[in-house]
């Protein structure tokens, strides 16, 4: 098979599609990042993105390096050696939050949840209540739990802190939902949220894309955890002029400011809509195949990714290898836990539903070339007539263009 350089079929959930005029935006010649007249570019484009996390008090930050990175970044500069930490672990994203806040030496409260379930709301509550001592520093959240399809709730997260009457800050991963599906720093009292560029930014990796509120940016100030090349300070110093402390990645920074101008001009609800209706024709395929999705409920169902289970006596590894090498169609892998059970379509990003319906046919094709007994053309139907009859989301979406 021939290597194709940009694959044809990318339906991973993330790295995503680069438009072509985001692609257009990266490929410049390369400038001086002290040029006396960049802060006219980078102020505006910090005050536009304030807008993607819905926020008026947050510090946007952009961080070389990618939403690993982000997490690392929230947590050395915000945290000490010890604190008491509140997560769950649902997914092989929100373990790897886990297993850094380890590694940083917190003190981790880890929730253990099925795969296939949300945030625990009411554990979280319960608790964040029994904690008198207020020895909780920080509640996190993965919004979007990238390796099962689930998606949770964070204004719940928000309510089960205040109802508890906890002080804790609240730590959102949003790497696979944020500039997707809605997302509300202010109005969710969110303390650090956390995105990366190459998901619903629609740009290359590379970059760590986050906002901070007031309070965490007062906290970082008592932080004592070693930090230098991901310190909120020197963001903060430099930022305020338009500039950065260090050499910033400006081909990607010239792309975000095309890729926040699409989604600005597509409108942010207008985004959210698109990606419910295009995962809607997903599920409608799933359905229509006699499978199950791994996300348990469906208020749990993203709109962002979804994780198909196949069924017993087929192996989702084999599944992608031929999707890859015989229809040049690229799926998500089922992940540690779930590895060989579960396959997944990412439907975030630049995408339509007729994009979206070649990787339902390519997923389709490939399960009855596995064996898997799956009628020809029956997911691809069923998301025909979802798409169909749910026209309206789309024509609201092309009359506000
Ligand atoms: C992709 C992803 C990450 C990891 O981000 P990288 O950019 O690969 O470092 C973290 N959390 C979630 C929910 C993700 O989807």
């Amino acid at each position: 098979m021939i290597n194709q350089t940009g694959n044809l079929g990318l339906f991973v959930p993330g790295p995503t599609n680069v438009p072509h005029d985001v692609r257009r935006a990266i490929d410049i010649p390369m400038e001086d990042h002290r040029a006396p007249d960049l802060p006219e570019f980078t102020l505006p484009l910090f005050a536009d993105l304030k807008k993607i996390f819905k926020t008026e008090s947050g510090q946007v930050f952009l961080f070389p390096g990618s939403g690993t990175g982000g997490w690392e970044a929230a947590v050395t500069n915000t945290l000490n050696r010890g604190d008491k930490v509140l997560m769950s672990r649902f997914g092989q994203f929100s373990h790897l939050w886990i297993d850094m806040c380890e590694r940083m030496g917190l003190d981790v409260v880890a929730i253990e949840c099925e795969w296939g379930e949300g945030v625990p709301l009411d554990q979280y509550h319960d608790t964040l209540k029994a904690d008198t001592g207020q020895e909780i520093k920080a509640v996190f959240a993965t919004q979007n739990e990238t390796a099962t399809g689930v998606q949770s709730d964070i204004s719940g997260v928000r309510k089960a802190i205040d109802d508890a009457n906890h002080p804790a800050m609240l730590f959102v991963d949003g790497v696979s939902s944020i500039a997707s599906i809605d997302f509300q720093m202010d109005a969710w009292g969110v303390d650090i949220a956390v995105s990366g560029s190459q998901k619903g930014f629609m740009l290359p990796a590379g970059l760590a894309i986050m906002c901070v509120s007031q309070k965490a940016l007062e906290a970082s100030k008592n932080g004592t955890m070693h930090r230098c090349y991901f310190d909120f300070k020197d963001m903060v110093n430099t930022n305020k002029d338009g500039y950065f402390p260090y050499t910033p990645p400006m081909s990607l920074i010239r792309g975000l400011r095309v890729s926040i101008d699409r989604l600005l001009a597509e409108g942010l609800e207008n985004v959210f809509a698109r990606h419910n209706y295009l995962a809607g024709g997903v599920r409608a395929a799933v359905d229509a195949w006699g499978l199950k999705l791994c996300a348990k409920e469906p208020k749990w169902h993203s709109d962002t990714v979804s994780a198909i289970c196949l069924p017993d006596g087929f192996d989702s590894g084999e599944l992608l290898r031929h999707a890859y090498s015989r229809y040049n169609l690229s799926l998500g892998a089922g992940l540690s836990k779930v590895a060989g059970r579960v396959f997944r379509i990412g439907h975030l990003g630049d995408l339509n539903e007729i994009m979206l319906m070649g990787a339902l046919a390519g997923s389709e094709m490939t399960m009855r070339d596995l064996g898997v007994s799956i009628t020809a053309g029956s997911g691809v139907g069923a998301a025909e007539e979802f798409y169909r009859t749910n026209y309206q989301a789309r024509s609201e979406l092309q009359a506000a263009e």
